[in-house]
């Protein structure tokens, strides 16, 4: 599978699918092909190129739904999971408590915070999942949302979403689930899962960057107002008064993303044929294997639970995450250094930064041993 990726080609051991995956070749053709042979706006025009687009455009937003197995009308293309959870900050009409936890990206704490919510923080357990039994005794009726990270981005922790739901639903609480990192990691069924917003982004996906989505249950989107106003979210405008389409082109106001979104098309396709549940299989066995590795020295704190989705945070006694960052770049491994827009979470683990490597689909044992002699190499140069 690594021939499909370009950007992998030189042999690069690239540790930061977490931030955002390489793009196979399916989906880069295209969006060549969006952009060049097939380019037309969508949605007004009257002549066929503009016809087929729109038909292309519309068939990714059916793509993009099925791959968490939603109806394509109750998907909004937006700029990114960060957009899609600022929308239903904004838009969401039972403005009141949301709770939220430890874990989350600042992309699911600051928009609440803008928006004007009360926030509630959920706990996490010691080996750094969400404690759901404090989130029981934490939910009152006042609480209208929780939103929670259904994977950590930086422990790789994996949400019990029906039992979230049910808490949620139990004090008549919303549950958001932040899909960035989940999507791209396990199977997404969001029937199943019984959670009622689903953000995600298409970059994390390996899809192109500058759109993401927002899953919402039809009935809760049809009672939000849009957010931004402009063109294509409208039904009727006049100065004295203006009424709006229905979801979802009532939160997509002006042009859309439209090479973005076929792109996204491409990417849920390329995802599904391969399978997430043996994306999921893979991307835990090298999981598994890097934390043995990691464990075998006794210089690495791990963070986070055994069982993660791709992702592992740690530390190396005496050496600040950036420079060891830096040394194995020289080695041609790339990892991610720094608080993973987590701050709050640094906090809570005491560290000011972790060293994160974060797997995708393409990701073999190579990787970790020029991981681990990268490591050592850290560990003459520190002494
Ligand atoms: N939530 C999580 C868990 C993430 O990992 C990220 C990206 N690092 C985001 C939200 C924000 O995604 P984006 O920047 O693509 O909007």
């Amino acid at each position: 599978m690594r021939a499909d990726f370009p950007g992998l080609a030189g042999g690069w051991h690239y540790l930061d699918s977490a931030a955002t995956a390489q793009k196979p070749q399916a989906v880069i053709d295209a969006c060549t092909a969006a952009l060049g042979r097939d380019y037309a706006t969508v949605h007004r025009g009257v002549y066929a190129r503009s016809a087929e687009m729109t038909l292309a455009f519309e068939a990714a937003r059916g793509k993009v739904a099925g791959l968490i197995g939603a109806p394509a009308n109750e998907l909004i293309f937006t700029r990114g999971a960060t957009e899609a959870i600022n929308l239903v900050a904004y838009s969401y009409p039972a403005k009141g408590r949301v709770l939220l936890s430890v874990l989350e990206h600042h992309s699911n704490i600051v928009p609440w915070q803008l928006a004007g919510w009360q926030v509630d923080v959920c706990p996490l357990t010691a080996d750094g999942r969400i404690d759901l039994d404090a989130a029981e005794a934490m939910l009152t009726a006042e609480h209208t949302m929780v939103s929670l990270a259904h994977v950590s981005n930086v422990l790789g922790s994996i949400l019990d979403v029906p039992r979230a739901a049910a808490l949620a639903h139990r004090v008549g609480a919303k549950l958001l689930l932040d899909g960035c990192q989940a999507v791209a990691r396990l199977p997404v069924d969001v029937v199943a899962l019984g959670c009622d917003f689903y953000a995600f982004s298409a970059h994390k996906l390996y899809g192109p960057t500058g759109i993401g989505a927002l899953w919402g249950r039809a009935e809760l989107l049809d009672a939000m107002p849009p957010w931004q106003g402009g063109g294509a979210m409208i039904d009727r405008v006049t100065f004295e008064r203006t009424t709006y389409a229905a979801a979802p082109q009532r939160f997509e106001a002006g042009t859309p993303a439209i090479v973005e979104a076929i792109g996204f098309g491409a990417a849920a396709n390329y995802v599904q044929a391969i399978g997430l549940a043996e994306i999921h299989v893979h991307e835990a066995a090298l999981v598994a294997q890097l934390r043995g590795e990691l464990r075998k020295r006794n210089d690495i704190t791990l963070f986070g639970p055994e069982e993660s989705a791709g992702i592992v945070s740690f530390a190396m006694d005496g050496v600040h995450p950036h420079d060891l960052g830096t040394i194995l770049d020289e080695e041609g491994v790339a990892i991610r250094a720094g608080h993973h827009c987590a701050q709050p979470l640094m906090d809570h683990l005491g560290v000011p930064a972790t060293a994160r490597a974060s797997f995708g689909l393409y990701s073999e044992a190579s990787d970790i041993a020029a991981l681990m002699a990268g490591i050592e190499r850290t560990r003459r140069i520190f002494g």
